[in-house]
């Protein structure tokens, strides 16, 4: 049997875990962290990806958890409402669409998994021999036919493989701050918004959260800080949001105490090949489309479909390569366009921002105006017809 060992644990590791060992090979996992990881923002499945859950029978579970978000509302520096939105407009979300905390999706796929597979947690690879042999931080040396870089977008497999991360990346300009706070502003599947030239704070609270996630976008060229050193990071948010007026002070405050902060970078991986030797990239670590393309996780749930699925039909790597690449483009063109949106450069940009969010309901062309929304990114969820792997 073809042994395959997949690096993390996240939406891309558990679901390709989940379609190797349904199409036959024996599967371990390996996860830095000592759990599989909570936290981090709701998410949207769409399109392909759709199709994929489904046919993992995760759909009623998915929906079950789902958030629930009805309202998005701006607010002005004094906490004046100024603009009201369906949260599904706000969100680009149309149809079966569906939205679900990261953390939530995460426990749903390793449950699904967790007794078929093998999960090593609290490990991380330091090698991977010509021969196959790979060497941990902890555990003992094994040999794998193929192992599978899942590890997000700092990934280690990458950087072992491939080399440093810096030939790869393509920052976007922007980053990006979550955590969880307490629900200060009683917020019922609702979320709140300030955006000033540059910086947009949000913070919202979702069906099943009795707390609420703060986010915060902003514009920034490259920043030199330690991935680890999460103090520096809540200080450069901290300096990042300064001076800005509506609940942004109080959110701040409460952000001191939070203890799943996510920080980073929002950027792409570009890459002219996936696979090399005997490791093959998936998800953020071949191909992140940024948390600005709304698409992350369903490219990760996709990629791990057909990697799946071509390997057992024979096609290797290179079929996975081939069947994704447009895929994977359409999506990553996403992004940009849409950071227009989330961090609105000037005061001018702004007006006519809320103003249109303010008219969208009274508007003759209106159904054009949500096409215009959303319509971009479900041709790019769609932009691939997925093959029946399975008979
Ligand atoms: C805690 C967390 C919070 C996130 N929050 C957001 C968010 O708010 N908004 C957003 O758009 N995207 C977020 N993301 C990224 C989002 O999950 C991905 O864009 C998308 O789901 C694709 O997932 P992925 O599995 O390819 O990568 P990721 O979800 O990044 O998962 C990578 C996994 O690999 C593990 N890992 C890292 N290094 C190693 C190593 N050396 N050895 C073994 N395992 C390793 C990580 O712990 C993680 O479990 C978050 C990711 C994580 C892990």
């Amino acid at each position: 049997m073809t042994n395959i060992l997949i690096s993390g644990a996240s939406i891309a590791g558990t679901s390709a875990a989940y379609w190797l060992h349904r199409h036959g090979f024996a599967v371990t996992v390996v996860e830095r962290a000592p759990a599989v990881r909570e936290g981090g923002y709701k998410v949207d499945i769409r399109g392909a990806a759709l199709r994929v859950v489904e046919r993992m029978g995760l759909m009623d579970a998915i929906r079950a958890r789902g958030t629930g978000m009805r309202v998005a509302t701006h607010y002005d520096a004094a906490g004046r409402p100024v603009a009201t939105m369906d949260a599904d407009l706000f969100g680009g979300r149309t149809g079966d669409d569906a939205e679900i905390m990261r953390g939530d999706l995460n426990a749903l796929l390793y449950e699904l998994t967790r007794d078929e597979v093998e999960y090593v947690f609290d490990d991380s690879i330091t090698a991977i021999a010509d021969d196959g042999t790979v060497t941990f931080e902890r555990s003992g040396p094994r040999r794998f036919d193929l192992v599978v870089g899942a590890d997000g977008v700092h990934s280690n497999v990458r950087g072992l493989v491939f080399g440093p991360e810096e030939r790869f990346v393509r920052h976007l300009g922007h980053y990006l701050s979550i955590c969880s706070v307490p629900d200060l502003l009683g917020l019922d599947r609702e979320e709140a918004v300030h955006a000033a030239p540059g910086r947009t704070a949000n913070v919202y609270s979702t069906r099943h959260d009795p707390g609420a996630k703060a986010a915060f976008f902003w514009s920034s060229p490259p920043l030199a800080y330690d991935h680890r050193d999460v103090g520096r990071q809540k200080e450069l948010l901290a300096r990042a949001m300064s001076g800005m007026g509506w609940q942004v002070p109080r959110l701040l405050d409460a952000v001191r105490e939070a203890g799943d902060f996510y920080f980073d970078a929002v950027c792409q991986i570009r890459m002219e090949r996936w696979s090399k030797g005997r490791a093959v990239l998936l998800g953020d670590a071949a191909y992140c489309a940024s948390p600005a393309s709304g698409q992350g996780t369903s490219l990760a749930i996709v990629g791990a479909y057909v990697l799946a699925g071509e390997l057992a039909a024979g096609r290797g790597p290179e079929g996975y390569e081939r069947e994704l690449r447009d895929f994977v483009a359409a999506n990553q063109a996403l992004a940009d366009a849409n950071l227009k949106g989330m961090v609105v450069p000037s005061r001018l940009a702004l007006w006519f921002q809320l103003r249109m969010i303010r008219l969208l309901p009274h508007l003759p062309g209106r159904d054009r105006m949500v096409e215009r929304v959303a319509g971009p990114i479900h041709r790019a969820a769609n932009a691939i017809t997925l093959k029946d792997y399975l008979p």
